[in-house]
């Protein structure tokens, strides 16, 4: 688990505040649940075969005796408030996102963090494709908003209980045949999750991927047209996409529409999402269609900053506070209270007393203004302000100060 530094925050801030703009343009609605659920919700909605609940789950026992567990994704936890609190009741379909903490217990590697944070949106209540559409594109507004370009769209469909079966059904078929060359894993899959087969990365598994049965050929008319209307729909708004026939995603609750987000500079994708029609009733609902995407944010700052983005965040500190003398240093703090409430960000280095020092501070800050504040300037009531820019400075009265500041910063 990592600590997000503070040379690092610019970049949380500005993929943050991306993140909250994009979705509230689209009219999704903030929502924030606890990282800590009970265990069985997890296993219930995401699956008891797949990895995330078989071996990477941070779950334990309490004092109280409840099995909880650290979230690892943020879907199954909306959908049990969306329950707890009728959120149904007041929007349909409901449109809300999230942002924060997720953990899985992983073996640590680039990209692949214990504790990470995910950027996320749900429609909850309509199965219209266009409602697919709408969460690919508050994604890729995302990503046009980080300045991310060459972001991959890759797209498949994994039906439903009806064509599913028999897709499934074709799909052991295939690799009955084939099961001893298979990875330990996906042997172990073949029984309880065979389309995890499409999802392994193993080299002889991959190999063997090459000749498998593919979904399209075996969907039925509803999934079929579910299918070609949500493309038609983002054809429509020109975006760009590969499907491909092998996307599974790692999580039972998905049914029909798959997608995941690449690009060039991460070796993992960047997100991904899908339709989750039965997951409400996987946690004993009614059931309920829904659609949702979650981005990895961490995978999102290292693009942003790469190459490709040409982004340079401003630093928010524009002044700098020098004061030399113990009586100067004395009356700092309340005069740099004013700029403050006057919505200035001042910085300081005033445990140091030499004025070199002080300085030093001030370049390294790289800041367009010094104040500096003497003895003498304690006794005349005025101060310097240094121009950081051209070098040019001038003395003013401490009570035009703020305006003067001002006038400097414009
Ligand atoms: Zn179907
Ligand atoms: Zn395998």
């Amino acid at each position: 688990m990592n600590d997000i530094l503070p040379k690092d925050q610019i970049w949380w801030d500005l993929v943050g505040q991306a993140g909250r703009r994009v979705a509230e343009l689209h009219n999704f609605s903030f929502i924030e649940t606890p990282l800590l659920e009970s265990a069985a919700l997890f296993e219930a909605g995401i699956g008891v075969n797949t990895d995330i609940v078989e071996k990477e789950m941070f779950s334990f026992r309490t004092k109280g005796g409840d099995t909880v567990a650290l979230r690892p994704e943020g879907t199954a936890p909306v959908m049990r408030s969306y329950f707890q609190h009728q959120l149904g009741y007041f929007s349909s379909p409901l449109k809300v996102f999230y942002s924060g903490p997720m953990f899985r217990y992983e073996r640590p590697q680039a990209g692949r963090e214990r504790q990470f944070h995910q950027w996320g949106v749900e429609i909850i209540g309509d199965g219209d494709p266009v409602y697919d559409a709408a969460v690919i594109l508050v994604c890729l507004d995302f990503f046009n908003e980080v300045k991310l370009k060459d972001i991959q769209l890759k797209i498949n469909t994994l039906g439903c209980r009806v064509c599913r079966p028999t897709y499934r059904q074709k799909l052991k078929d295939y690799y009955r045949l084939r099961k001893s060359k298979l990875c330990k894993d996906c042997q172990r899959r073949y029984d309880k999750n065979a389309f995890r087969l499409l999802d392994c990365k193993e080299e002889e598994c991959l190999k063997m991927r090459g000749g498998a049965p593919i979904i399209l050929d075996y969907l039925c008319q509803n999934c079929n047209n579910h299918f070609k209307s949500l493309l038609e729909i983002i054809e429509d708004n020109n975006v760009v996409y590969e499907p491909d026939s092998y996307l599974v995603r790692g999580l039972d609750y998905y049914n029909r529409t798959v997608f995941q987000f690449h690009h060039p500079s991460s070796p993992q994708e960047l997100g991904g999402g899908g339709r989750y029609d039965y997951l409400a009733e996987l946690l004993g609902g009614r059931m309920i269609p829904g659609v949702g995407v979650a981005l990895g944010l961490e995978r999102i700052i290292d693009a942003v900053r790469g190459r490709n983005a040409n982004i340079q965040p401003k630093l928010g500190m524009k002044i700098f506070w020098v004061a030399v003398g113990d009586q100067a240093q004395k009356s700092s703090l309340k005069l740099m209270g004013q700029l403050r409430r006057a919505g200035v960000i001042v910085g300081e280095n005033l445990g140091r007393k030499s004025l070199r020092a002080q300085l030093k501070a001030v370049n390294r800050a790289k800041v367009k203004v010094a104040l500096i504040f003497g003895q003498k300037e304690v006794f005349e009531g005025t101060i310097i302000i240094r121009d950081m820019e051209t070098g040019g400075q001038e003395t003013v009265f401490l009570k035009n100060l703020i305006e003067e500041v001002r006038k400097r910063l414009r």
